[in-house]
């Protein structure tokens, strides 16, 4: 590895070679010589490089998905269940290998970076054992039962495209590939330009477990040129990254009527109500704020406290944060790590730099620490926030969260839904009936009570996505394998054509029909009846 700016390998720091990135990169099929560098946001040095790929490259990529989607879709759903189960063994098994990956590409602590690897045993887990159930033929009401039956199967889209962020480049890369699969469809993935080694990493474990060449590929290279040929190629294209390409992809979805799920942006609110234990609370904001630097799509934000509480919250929040350690080393050490390059540095540091001088006060935090890692920002409180400045209007997706005081939940729930954004809330009370009855006025995909996030992006039975500028569409559960799917209805006749009888006159048939209409809306209310009838 090179060591141009910090004098540091942190090769030797790893378990991993650049032999062995240059191995996972041969994987990747372009024809031309256009690359990209990859570089480690624990010191900016060079880690590697992949194909700039063309749009060649990915229509080849695309058509040998297709090639071999016929063959993956005639295995049994159980038995694709089996090798994405033997998957996920060989992930938990390797996972030194990936860690490693994961903190070289993205500079994220090793704390933060193992949520990733154990995420995947749990979406292959679910999906191997629901997945036979939620793919079944499945009966339902018919027209006019039972001179009639309907019934319903499921076919998978054909070749579904992934694009995934930098953020969580595992996880991301995975959690809609895991139910495309079992579904019965091939997949190309295009991982971020930042963070494209783990997701090699990750087709090469499922090669070993046994999934077919050419049944999950990646395509590497620059969002704005691999992105199109992807979306026009594939059949179904599911998308985790900035509201911004989100709009882009859901144009060229629409223009070409393909399927999309959007998972986008958010500016999240934390709600601290009267009765909150406030050290819990402190404790749970801590990790709903900063978890990877607050690089989460879930992270919050904004935070939003009850004034008879807010002085106590406070010194416990920024105790707990000041107590934080900032590192980059490959051990589980540091409690959080670096941003991931410069950019996303200058953003934090404009948006600190533009609420201070709109009158902000920075609790703690604040500064910029290159003495740890060229990309690094210490976690930070602000209060004295005004509404339209830029960190609070704004996803920062960085270590910085506004607190302010409210008089009332009702101003808590109106400030929290004052965002065009709307993916996770964050509520803490220490009454049950509220903790149930709140999260209902709140106009978010997900909230999760007495928790930052991990309870709602953990119960993968349950659907996760955003309204509003968050997204379009649900991963998880059984929302999360349906959008991979084609429904079949598939309806027939004991008696023959639904039609006037021979010899009956159209309007003794007209008679008939609204007659049977009048008796099946009668029947419909009638308990027992009433599920064939309504
Ligand atoms: P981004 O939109 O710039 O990039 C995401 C992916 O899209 C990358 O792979 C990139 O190469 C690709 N891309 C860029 N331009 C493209 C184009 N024109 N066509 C097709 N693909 C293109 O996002 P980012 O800023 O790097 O990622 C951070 C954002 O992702 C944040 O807003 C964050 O909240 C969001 N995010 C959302 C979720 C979620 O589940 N809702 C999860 C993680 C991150």
């Amino acid at each position: 590895m090179t060591q141009e700016t910090t004098g540091r390998n942190l090769f030797s720091e790893t378990n991993i070679s650049s032999e062995r990135i240059a191995s996972l990169v041969a994987r990747v099929d372009a024809a031309g010589d256009d690359e990209l560098t990859v570089r480690a946001p624990a010191t900016d040095d060079a880690i590697g490089s992949v194909p700039a790929c063309d749009e060649a490259d990915v229509e080849r990529a695309v058509d040998r998905a297709r090639a071999v989607q016929p063959s993956w879709a005639d295995l049994s759903v159980g038995r694709r269940g089996e090798l994405l189960d033997r998957f996920a063994g060989l992930v938990l098994d390797n996972q030194e290998e990936l860690l490693d990956i994961v903190q070289l590409e993205t500079g994220k602590s090793r704390k933060h970076a193992v949520e990733e690897v154990a995420d995947v045993p749990l979406n292959c887990s679910y999906y191997a054992r629901r997945g036979p159930e939620m793919l079944d033929r499945d009966p339902r009401q018919a027209a006019v039962p039972p001179a009639t039956t309907a019934e319903v199967s499921y076919e998978p889209v054909g070749v579904v495209g992934a694009i995934s962020p930098w953020n969580y480049p595992l996880t991301l890369s995975m959690v809609d590939i895991i139910p495309a699969l079992i579904a019965g469809n091939t997949v190309v993935l295009k991982p971020d330009e930042k963070t494209p080694f783990i997701a090699l990493a990750l087709t090469a474990l499922l090669e070993r477990a046994g999934v077919p060449e050419d049944v999950v590929q990646v395509v590497t290279g620059r969002g704005a040129e691999v992105g199109p040929p992807l979306v026009d190629g594939v059949d179904y294209i599911a998308f985790t990254g900035s509201t911004e390409t989100g709009r882009i992809i859901a144009e060229q979805a629409g223009r070409n009527l393909i399927g999309c799920s959007l998972e986008l942006g958010g500016n999240n609110p934390l709600l601290v109500l009267d009765d909150a234990d406030v050290e819990t609370a402190a404790r749970g904001a801590v990790q709903a704020c900063f978890t990877n630097a607050g690089q989460l799509c879930l992270a919050a934000e904004r935070v939003y406290v009850h004034e008879s509480l807010y002085d106590d919250f406070l010194d416990a929040f920024v105790g707990a944060t000041r107590r934080l350690s900032l590192g980059t080393a490959f051990t589980y050490g540091p409690d959080m790590g670096s941003l991931i390059d410069a950019d996303q540095l200058a953003r934090v540091d404009d948006h600190v730099s533009a609420a201070v001088e709109d009158g902000a006060t920075v609790l703690t935090g604040g500064r910029h620490r290159p003495d740890i890692g060229p990309f690094c920002y210490e976690p930070t409180i602000l209060t004295d926030v005004t509404p339209d400045t830029t960190v609070a209007c704004e996803e920062t997706f960085g270590p910085v969260v506004t607190v302010e005081s409210v008089p009332d939940t009702e101003t808590a729930v109106e400030k929290a839904n004052d965002s065009e954004y709307g993916l996770n809330a964050s509520v803490w009370t220490g009454d049950r009936d509220r903790g149930r009855a709140l999260p209902r006025q709140i106009d978010c995909g997900t909230v999760c009570v007495n928790d930052g996030y991990v309870s709602g992006w953990a119960a993968i039975d349950a659907p996760m996505g955003g309204f509003g500028d968050s997204g379009l569409g649900r991963r998880h559960g059984r929302a999360g394998i349906e959008r991979f799917l084609e429904s079949r209805t598939v309806a027939s006749s004991r008696v023959g054509p639904l039609t006037e009888p021979r010899g009956v006159s159209s309007s003794w048939y007209a008679r008939g029909l609204l007659g049977l209409a009048r008796l099946q809306r009668r029947l419909s209310t009638v308990p027992v009846l009433g599920r064939w009838f309504s």
